[in-house]
């Protein structure tokens, strides 16, 4: 992309970044290259193959030309030194806890995290002799009273992709930095477009690339971003070390999303924002778990760091009965049952936090369900919504 005097907008930024069609016969995409070996041209060249790593490729698991289109494009979105591809978003996740923890170190967990993040930490982390601890997800500055001589790494995710409490990211990084500990943030709910996380001074930026990005249901990615570069080449090591990568034709899909990212993540937002406040106050909703909804706990926070909100919300029904909720999910046409989000299609699961708390213990009365809001027409998503609420209060 041709660097002009003025800087791009996001929104450009989106459309055109990682397409070099004057250095590609003119042809707007970057071509798929698929590779395991990389050839060398001569000893000398092969003498360079270390440094080679971090900057280009020696060998496929460091990615090809289709790769370096697709984590240059994230890079500059995220406004880091360098992004690193994953094979999916749990393994981007999971290497900087690889990376920066070792056996007898202490990490800050918060306790709303991604359930398969917390099972790493009481599994695999806890088997290394790693020791977590979960914190409030409402604890901001006060983090710094967690903080051990042995801690290493301040993990956040802002909002909690099932709870949905927003942090105060800044007055965590703070607490943290102030006492040379680094943070880094799960940040697929806002994604760097609707929220600035190394701006906001997290270390190492983390993205299920399979939600919003890819935004068609047919891609597992994840992606971490670093503003520095000496925590850009330790985490390159650990994931070189680990083997992990993602092949180069999930990247050109994932760049085609990239494409369109901004338009649908403001239409689903103002969807989901919509339903959202339709929601709040209805018959057999106890309450509506969304921060841009005006009176939720987390709207202070999320109005003063966030630019936008997503298309992914939590509904606590007014019901204790399992069945109640099932007749409700059961009764929807269009929110389809299934994990993972962020795709074209409205999704609904139901979600039991409580076992997944240990900080902040969750006592919401009534039974959740998390709705992906997709891009069928909103009336229509209305009329599957009503007509679910109205079978379970019949039953
Ligand atoms: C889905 C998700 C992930 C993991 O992404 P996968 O590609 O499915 O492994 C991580 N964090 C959050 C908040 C997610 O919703």
């Amino acid at each position: 992309m041709k660097q002009g005097g003025r800087k791009n907008g996001t929104d450009t930024l989106l459309a055109h970044a990682g397409s070099e069609p004057d250095d590609n016969f003119g042809i707007v995409n970057p071509p798929v290259y698929r590779a395991s070996t990389v050839l060398f041209k001569d000893m000398a060249d092969f003498a360079r193959r270390g440094e080679r790593r971090y900057s280009g490729f020696s060998y496929g698991t460091d990615g090809t030309p289709t790769t370096f289109a697709l984590t240059g494009a994230v890079c500059r979105l995220e406004g880091g030194v360098g992004t690193l591809a994953f094979s999916s978003g749990l393994a981007a996740i999971t290497l900087p806890l690889i990376s920066l923890l070792s056996s007898g170190d202490h990490l800050l967990m918060v306790d709303s995290v991604y359930g398969p993040t917390r099972r790493f930490c009481d599994q695999v982390l806890r088997g290394f002799g790693v020791e977590t601890t979960y914190y409030d997800p409402l604890l901001g500055a006060g983090v710094a009273d967690l903080i051990r001589e042995n801690t290493r790494l301040v993990f956040t995710e802002s909002p909690g992709s099932l709870t949905f409490e927003v942090q105060d990211i800044p007055a965590i990084c703070a607490a943290a930095h102030g006492r040379g500990v680094p943070v880094a943030m799960d940040n697929t709910w806002a994604t760097p477009l609707f929220f600035d996380a190394l701006g906001h001074g997290v270390d190492i930026s983390i993205q299920a690339g399979t939600k919003y990005l890819g935004g068609h249901s047919d891609l597992l990615l994840g992606l971490v971003t670093t503003r520095d570069q000496e925590m850009f080449k330790r985490l390159k090591d650990t994931k070189d070390a680990l083997g992990d990568c993602v092949a180069p034709d999930v990247c050109s899909l994932a760049l085609r999303g990239m494409r369109t990212m901004g338009l649908r993540l403001r239409h689903q937002g103002r969807a989901a924002l919509e339903l959202a406040a339709w929601l709040q106050g209805r018959d057999g909703v106890r309450r509506v778990l969304h921060p841009a909804l005006a009176g939720d706990p987390g709207h202070d926070l999320w109005r003063r760091d966030f630019t936008g909100s997503s298309g992914l919300f939590g509904v606590v029904l007014d019901t204790e009965d399992p069945a109640a909720r099932a007749a409700f999910v059961d009764a929807l046409e269009l929110f389809r049952i299934g994990f993972s989000w962020g795709g074209f299609e409205s999704l609904v699961v139901p979600a039991d936090p409580a076992p997944l708390r240990s900080a902040r213990p969750w006592r919401e009365q009534g039974l959740l369900v998390r709705l992906n809001v997709g891009l069928e027409d909103l009336e229509d998503l209305k009329a599957d919504l009503r007509q679910g609420l109205d079978r379970m209060r019949k039953l």
